[in-house]
């Protein structure tokens, strides 16, 4: 057979996904099935698991529209990426402080970053490794990168989770109810109750109280499901792994087709509702093929106000303890 001389191009949707975890490979498949990407490499510092994750993606692609799929632990694979997901992290150790842990996943970062802005200076950086709104702050710094292009997957996740048990009381598709996590994304995360509705109607106006201590009808313990949510599925099955990877993948989407969807980000709020502190929260944003073009600002109540500023100042505490 005759071949076509072999022309190398660098794609103009190449994505990157470091760390082939338990969340970094459902992101990879979930982006593949998706037909999103038209190259994918995969980084990881386990060779045997990436050879056997490569092959085993690749010998899917016959049912699938097709794409390029990689993977190494030379970052040079990487070069000429629109987008890295960074999924890499380690796991708390037992008597391990959580700053300790902080401490060990910015040196993890401090080892990553350098290398793919290396090799796709005009990448976009999308942080997934958890404490995720800390570990974007840190990205954003050792890239050098504009903010609007270091993103974090913040509370995406737990406002769909937040709108899925919405959906089962109201017995409403998820799709259809408007309703926001903000905030850190974990346990002080902003429930935006003012916020929720269906079709223009809002919960509030239908029970003023929605959401608050004087509510009868509870439906704050939603919250508390959100944020048990995550521990609730480690408890059960290890790891969290498929709504986190469909997350990621309409993110993903959002940038490489320049959807413009409004998604919860983390992004820097220095300045946004009051924040005064340089940390990365989540807040609803427009994504597009340069990153963050615009931050939604909703109108927030005192209270949500208040919990948004309180999770700022923690973070700014922390992030001050870090060594980097
Ligand atoms: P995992 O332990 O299964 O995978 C981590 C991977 O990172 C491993 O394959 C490991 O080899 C790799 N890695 C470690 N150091 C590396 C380095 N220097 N370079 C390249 N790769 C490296 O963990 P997981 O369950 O896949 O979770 C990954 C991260 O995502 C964790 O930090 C976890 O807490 C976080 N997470 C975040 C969310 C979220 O909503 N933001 C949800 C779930 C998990």
């Amino acid at each position: 057979m005759q071949t076509k001389a072999s022309v190398d191009t660098v794609s103009g949707t190449k994505v990157t996904v470091v760390g082939v975890g338990q969340v970094g490979i459902s992101i990879a498949f979930s982006i593949m099935t998706q037909g999103i990407a038209s190259e994918m490499t995969l980084v990881d510092v386990m060779e045997d698991k990436l050879k056997g994750e490569l092959m085993d993606l690749q010998h899917g692609l016959t049912f699938l529209d097709n794409m390029k799929i990689t993977a190494g632990s030379d970052y040079a694979l990487s070069a000429g990426s629109k987008l890295c997901i960074v999924t890499a992290g380690a796991q708390m150790r037992e008597g391990e402080s959580r700053l300790d842990l902080d401490q060990r996943n910015t040196n993890i970062l401090k080892d990553i970053i350098p290398k793919l802005v290396q090799y796709s200076p005009d990448t976009i950086l999308l942080i997934v490794s958890d404490p995720v709104d800390l570990l974007t702050y840190v990205a954003w710094k050792l890239s050098g990168l504009p903010k609007e292009r270091v993103i974090g997957s913040g509370t995406n996740v737990d406002s769909s989770r937040f709108r899925f048990l919405l959906s089962e009381r109201f017995d409403v598709a998820p799709t259809s109810i408007h309703g926001w996590i903000i905030g850190e994304h974990g346990d002080s995360s902003v429930p935006v109750w003012s916020g929720v509705d269906v079709a223009g109607v809002r919960l509030r106006d239908l029970n003023p109280a929605a959401g608050t201590s004087e509510d009868t009808e509870n439906w704050n313990s939603i919250h508390r499901q959100v944020i048990q949510s995550a521990y609730e599925i480690i408890r059960l099955k290890g790891y969290p792994s498929w709504a986190m990877a469909l997350s990621v993948s309409v993110l993903t989407r959002a940038i490489l087709n320049n959807t413009r969807n409004v998604y919860a980000v983390s992004t820097f709020v220095e300045g946004i509702h009051g924040v005064q502190y340089p940390v990365f929260l989540s807040v609803p944003c427009v994504l597009g093929e340069n990153g963050i073009t615009d931050v939604i600002q909703q109108t927030l109540t005192e209270d949500e106000l208040t919990q948004f500023q309180k999770s700022a100042a923690t973070l700014n505490e922390v992030q001050s303890n870090l060594v980097f």
